[in-house]
């Protein structure tokens, strides 16, 4: 087995007891973390490669050595809907957006899906989910399609199989053509579980279910969704309270907040997390932490969409699960997960003063905190040994953060460093800030191919 040597970097290791080391080292055999320290690696540490085993040295001077981010809310095919209604409300920007994702198909989603997990990876990324909910009649497999490019990207991949079956004509925000019969979805859900879904230790893919959000699914849905994830293990996601017009729909159609409306259909638990819960009250927050249901906070989009701002401190404050999330890409044109890191602590801040919001536990958000909301934080989200070897190193030694006093400041509040190394599963997919596993030039080519094809005619 290969054994791999960070060293001479600084180290965060996100362990839940702040232990930082300010020359340390990682050592990584096969996909496995086995030491983790201050100095050099000592020889015992080394003892496990038996003679003839490969041992790669890398001088990470200059470096900081984190977890490799996770990603806990995204959009996979909006990538090719990027810059559409930038000026518009959530309920706006989807009427118009609609119609656009009809025109998905399995290569367009394939291409798009992989311009955008190559650009996750190259903000320091290692594993995402995605929530894909747009399944037009003739569009082939769009799941698969996605499931395809993570694996060709590399990245450990949490893909939930969404949905929406309230149409328009049903008093549901989507037109009538881009929903789907309920059985279909239940099928499908079952489906793609049989296919895809790895519960193992070292899992690089696990399913999840995702119905849309309250106003583009029925509550029938929902509730058959969670007996079916319940019945299969598997993870329960969802849009909600994402936007005070969300709230107000909930108060009309079903005389609740969103959260009372989830928490009647059996949707609460330690097996789901939400998107956004930007619009919660006192009530909403100590419910989810009585639950553990997590919250995956997304505040570039937030801010693309003027929808508020999540009450993130206070939801911490309550034992609520946070993780980070960048959202589609049509909602948040960056898409970079460690911007987002900054976006959450700066939009903390300016929310709830100076010490809303550590530089630390804005990392931890997207660390430890993403780990958990998926259900793998005894896998990945630190660097101890016996967690898998998932690690960003992040060069912090060139013009745009030479000096910064605290590494974990320069990396939260800094701009984004160059990646020297991205090590997803044990395996580098980002060397010296340049992808390893899929030529970024055809991505993009692909991408901008995609992208034209369903814009076309508009
Ligand atoms: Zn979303």
């Amino acid at each position: 087995m290969s054994t791999l040597v960070l060293e001479g970097c600084a180290v965060v290791t996100v362990d839940g007891r702040g232990t930082e080391y300010s020359t340390g080292h990682i050592v990584v055999t096969g996909n496995v973390i086995t030491a983790v320290g201050q100095g050099s690696p000592s020889p015992a540490s080394l003892a496990d490669s038996d003679d003839g085993d490969t041992v790669r040295r890398i001088d990470a001077s200059g470096c900081l050595a984190t977890p490799g981010l996770i990603n806990t809310h995204h959009h996979l095919y909006q990538w090719g809907t990027r810059g559409l209604a930038a000026d518009a409300t959530l309920f706006e920007w989807l009427t118009e957006l609609y119609p656009v994702w009809a025109r998905m198909d399995a290569d367009r989603v394939r291409a798009l899906a992989t311009g955008a997990l190559a650009w996750l990876a190259k903000s320091g990324c290692s594993t995402t989910m995605d929530h894909h909910y747009v399944f037009p009649r003739s569009g082939g497999d769009v799941l698969g399609a996605t499931v395809a490019a993570a694996r060709d990207v590399g990245l450990r991949f949490h893909p939930t199989r969404g949905s929406m079956d309230l149409g328009a004509s049903s008093g549901g925000l989507p037109p009538d053509e881009v929903v789907e019969d309920r059985d279909a979805i239940l099928l499908a859900s079952k489906a793609a579980i049989e296919e895809f879904h790895d519960p193992s230790w070292q899992s690089m893919l696990r399913i999840g279910l995702a119905p849309c959000s309250p106003f583009s699914v029925t509550p029938e849905l929902l509730s058959e969704a969670a007996d079916l994830a319940r019945q299969t293990k598997v993870r329960l996601h969802t849009h909600l309270a994402e936007t005070a017009e969300e709230n107000e729909y909930c108060a009309e159609h079903f005389g609740c907040t969103p959260v009372e409306y989830l928490d009647s259909l059996g949707w609460l638990g330690h097996d789901v997390w939400l998107a956004h819960g930007v619009h919660l009250d006192d009530a909403a927050i100590a419910r989810l932490a009585m639950t553990e249901t997590g919250v995956a906070h997304c505040p570039s989009s937030n801010g693309r969409l003027g929808a508020g701002i999540c009450r993130t401190h206070d939801l911490l404050a309550a034992g609520v699960p946070v993780g980070l999330g960048v959202d589609g890409a049509a909602s948040n044109e960056d898409s970079s997960l460690i911007g987002e890191v900054r976006q959450a602590a700066l939009i903390a801040r300016a929310a709830g003063g100076p010490r809303a919001m550590s530089v630390r536990q804005a990392l931890e958000l997207a660390t430890r905190g993403g780990a958990r909301l998926l259900g793998r934080d005894g896998e990945i989200g630190s660097l101890e040994p016996g967690k898998l070897a998932d690690v960003a190193l992040w060069r912090l030694d060139t013009l745009a953060h030479a000096g910064i006093a605290d590494p974990v400041a320069a990396l939260v509040l800094g701009s984004r460093p160059p990646l020297e190394l991205l090590l997803v599963n044990g395996k580098a997919i980002i060397e010296r800030d340049e992808l390893v596993t899929v030529d970024e030039q055809q991505a993009a080519a692909s991408s901008r191919r995609a992208a034209a094809a369903l814009l076309e005619g508009f």
